[in-house]
């Protein structure tokens, strides 16, 4: 088994969320976050090994946020001079068509990384910036960028096609690309390995939901469709995201509603999902709501719920044969209603959920399908920050 602790970060625009991993116990020894990077009330909380850190300063930049953080390891442990790392794991969304598996980065991988940024603004340049702050404060360690959409590399060319014209998927890069990769793998792996088979011979529906939520067919360890696209907005509907709808709403709102593009695209991302049909992203808010007689909370669950149905229904046709269908995320390990109602009446298909098992508050992997169903359904716990140690460590010792 591969030893080594790995520092992992992932940067996003105003925050460095970040964990110390050992990956042959699978155990963070440390964690935080350093978030309102840029703002007035900047926040770091760091919890090592010899306590926590909490400190309510402005970080005015990055460098500052990587600074904080490595004086709180110096704080509260573990001393990251005597932790043995072997490497840092950058996550970073998008990859493109050039990056398929994991890469060690040198500075034409953290140039290529930011040329990324017309397919996904929001996050590339904060994940760029972040390898190359890393990379100054910690020069003599290897860094490793892991990508999100490199799981799905292996999509066949008729999932990831769009019927658009030529010029636009030849120039532009406009096709299914794919995200969450990091989590699907770490979660299809695990989920072989509950069902005691190799991954080679497993055919999996995976779905994330977390505040982003997506499906993902995986054939034999390969992902072969996956429901968002050229970005994370496509798919199922998610905390603020629509998921799919007709793309010529942009037009039309365009027309009617004198809306530029560009604010349409803000509100497809940030106004829509469950925050637009109920007023809260938080599913939880979202249940109680609906719990307390809120039609358009009631309405928000219906959506999403017979949002999923229709995917594992069109990804059961996709890939023939299913051997699991498979729960993750803070949705997905948590909300038992969302997986009854989602996976309703599909005895027929061999799926078939134990309300009992359904409704155990057990936190680990398991199945909440009945023993011996042809389809297991099954929760796994995600855990990105170990995968991306794992992959990160990988490439480091190669
Ligand atoms: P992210 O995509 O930001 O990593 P998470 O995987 O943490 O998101 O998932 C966030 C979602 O999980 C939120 O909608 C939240 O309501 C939901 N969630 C978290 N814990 C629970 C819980 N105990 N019960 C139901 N939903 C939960």
């Amino acid at each position: 088994m591969t030893t080594g602790r790995v520092l992992v970060l992932n940067c996003g625009s105003s925050s460095i969320k970040y964990q110390l991993v050992d990956v042959a116990d699978g155990v963070a020894l440390a964690k935080g976050l350093a978030e309102r990077i840029g703002e007035p009330d900047g926040h770091l909380h760091h919890q090592g090994t010899d306590g926590e850190v909490v400190r309510d300063d402005p970080i005015p930049d990055h460098v500052s946020g990587m600074r904080a953080i490595l004086a709180s390891f110096e704080e509260a442990g573990p001393d990251l001079s005597r932790s043995d790392l072997s490497a840092v794991g950058h996550r970073v969304v998008h990859g493109g068509e050039r990056f398929t598996n994991p890469t060690l980065i040198d500075d034409g991988v953290v140039d290529a990384v930011d040329d990324l940024a017309t397919l996904a603004p929001l996050h590339n340049p904060a994940n760029a910036t972040g390898i190359r702050v890393a990379r100054k404060v910690l020069p003599d360690l290897p860094h490793v960028a892991v990508f999100d959409t490199a799981f799905h590399h292996t999509l066949p060319l008729h999932a990831s096609t769009y019927a658009v014209p030529p010029a636009w998927r030849a120039d532009y890069g406009v096709r299914r690309y794919g995200f969450h990769g990091t989590s699907v793998a770490h979660v299809s792996r695990e989920a072989c390995r509950l069902l005691g088979r190799e991954v080679d011979d497993c055919n999996l529906i995976v779905l994330h939901l977390g505040n982003g939520a997506s499906a993902t067919a995986i054939a034999g360890g390969r992902s072969i469709d996956t429901s968002m696209g050229l970005t994370p907005l496509e798919g199922l509907v998610m905390g603020t995201r629509s998921g799919d709808v007709d793309p010529a709403v942009i037009a039309y709102l365009q027309r009617v509603a004198d809306l530029s593009a560009q604010d349409v695209d803000d509100q497809l991302n940030r106004d829509s999902g469950l925050l637009g049909l109920a007023g809260a992203n938080d599913i939880r808010e979202v249940n109680r709501r609906a719990d307390a007689g809120s039609r358009d909370a009631r309405l928000a669950l219906d959506v999403y719920c017979y949002r999923l149905r229709k995917y594992v229904g069109a990804y059961y046709a996709a890939l023939g044969r299913v051997d699991a269908i498979v729960f993750t995320a803070g949705i997905g390990e948590n909300d038992a209603e969302v997986r009854a109602r989602s996976l309703a009446r599909l005895e027929r298909l061999g799926v078939v959920i134990d309300p009992a098992r359904n409704a155990s508050s057990r936190r680990d992997a398991r199945s909440i399908s009945p023993d011996g169903a042809d389809v297991a359904v099954l929760v796994v716990p995600t855990n990105e920050e170990l995968e991306i140690a794992r992959q990160a460590l990988e490439v480091a010792r190669a």
